[in-house]
């Protein structure tokens, strides 16, 4: 991969991309702005989106498109109709509506909730974009622009799912690259997934004393979290399991009818996901059902919802997106590190996509909190970084 990044580097064209990204540094930076400016909360990221579409469009990509659930579109057409390389960044933030999203400066900082998270993945997006467009270079295979809603928490993935759920642009995709946040040494190429739920147990209910000898719900969920914590889980992959919260009960001197705990189960691994459900499911139905066998009068149900879903998946660190990663890294003077994280290349490494994330250049600090901040020392070369990757992955077409 460094000699062929070498070679594609030697290219009179990819020389001039190179400049392109360098003149093009201010507008990038006031790109980023100008987005970060722009409110985008948990689902209500239309009016970014519509900026960033309007954005995608000036700097050269073409049929632009906001797809079902928010995404917007564009595209490079490539030399051959060959899969799709997808790039994108992610339009939403953390930050409610009526959080001020002003940018100011301070010395050689800029400060605002998402001028890094992920104002500068946009602003490099539309870089690349230029870069490209300005300079005419022709790829062998197309690639997707993608700017994603619902990366943060609560959208709970939503807009990279609808990308490469049914019908979704992304689908069939060859490679996925996430630019998010600052940095440029940093390749997330495992994705931690969670599954989390809400185990309800209920029963009569009464009184303390009279009567007592019901069956009660703390007590049966007690024993069931005692048997959940010594469970054996999977190590390899690791599997977790945590009961994070739980609580219930009516007064101090009634049995209740009611008691609750929510659990959080992660791994890198879909089927070690699927297996600690599996036992955690087992283990509270055996319980409930124990507890209930063991009391007088009426008897326990037990309820196990679902309160969210995040897929898993690990990008091998022998496939190409990696390997053309770890080379576009090592191409602008830094050594890469590879690492595990949550983002929007979940869904497509559980797709069996081979995916990284990794930051846009620059520095920054204190992501999603109103005192983010971005500073733009080496931001280029986070540019740089992404158009190698791109023309490693998409290939370049031989020309003058
Ligand atoms: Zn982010």
């Amino acid at each position: 991969m460094d000699d062929l990044l070498r070679q594609i580097r030697d290219d009179p064209r990819v020389r001039r991309a190179e400049s392109s990204v360098l003149a093009g540094d201010a507008t990038t930076v006031a790109q980023q702005v100008l987005l970060t400016r722009i409110p985008a909360p948990p689902f209500r990221e239309e009016a970014r989106g519509r900026r960033m579409a309007e954005l995608m469009a000036a700097e050269g990509l073409e049929d632009v498109t906001v797809d079902g659930t928010g995404n917007v579109l564009g595209h490079v057409r490539g030399a051959e109709d060959g899969a799709p390389v997808v790039v994108s960044a992610h339009l939403d933030t953390i930050f409610t509506a009526d959080t001020p999203v002003a940018v100011r400066e301070e010395g050689d900082r800029l400060l605002g909730p998402g001028i890094s998270d992920d104002g500068r993945g946009l602003a490099v997006l539309l870089a690349v974009a230029r870069a490209l467009h300005e300079t005419g270079l022709r790829l062998r295979s197309p690639v997707l622009f993608a700017a994603t809603v619902g990366e943060e928490g609560p959208g709970n993935l939503r807009g990279v799912r609808h990308l490469f759920g049914p019908d979704g642009a992304g689908v069939g995709a060859a490679a996925f690259v996430s630019v998010d946040g600052a940095g440029l040494d940093r390749i997330v190429t495992r994705g931690v997934g969670s599954r989390r739920f809400r185990i309800t147990v209920r029963g009569p209910g009464g009184h303390s004393w009279v009567d007592w000898g019901l069956a009660n719900p703390i007590h049966a969920l007690g024993a069931t979290v005692g048997r959940l914590a010594a469970l054996e889980l999977p190590t390899d992959p690791l599997g977790t399991l945590t009961v994070a919260r739980w609580g219930g009960g009516t007064s101090i001197n009634a049995i209740p009818q009611e008691a609750w705990a929510e659990v959080d189960a992660r791994s890198e691994s879909e089927a070690t996901l699927t297996r600690v459900e599996d036992a955690l499911r087992a283990t509270v139905e055996s319980s409930v059902a124990e507890a209930a066998a063991h009391a007088a009068g009426g008897g326990l149900s037990v309820e196990v919802d679902v309160l969210g879903v995040r897929p898993g998946g690990a990008t091998p660190t022998d496939s190409d997106v990696v390997r053309a990663a770890v080379a576009a890294t090592r191409a602008v003077g830094v050594e890469p590190t590879l690492s595990c994280s949550s983002t929007d290349a979940n869904v497509p490494m559980a797709a069996g996509i081979p995916a990284a994330t990794m930051g846009g250049g620059g520095e920054a600090g204190l992501a999603h909190t109103t005192d983010e901040w971005y500073r733009n020392r080496r931001g280029p070369e986070g540019v740089l970084r992404a158009l190698y990757l791109l023309l490693l992955l998409a290939g370049l077409v031989p020309g003058v």
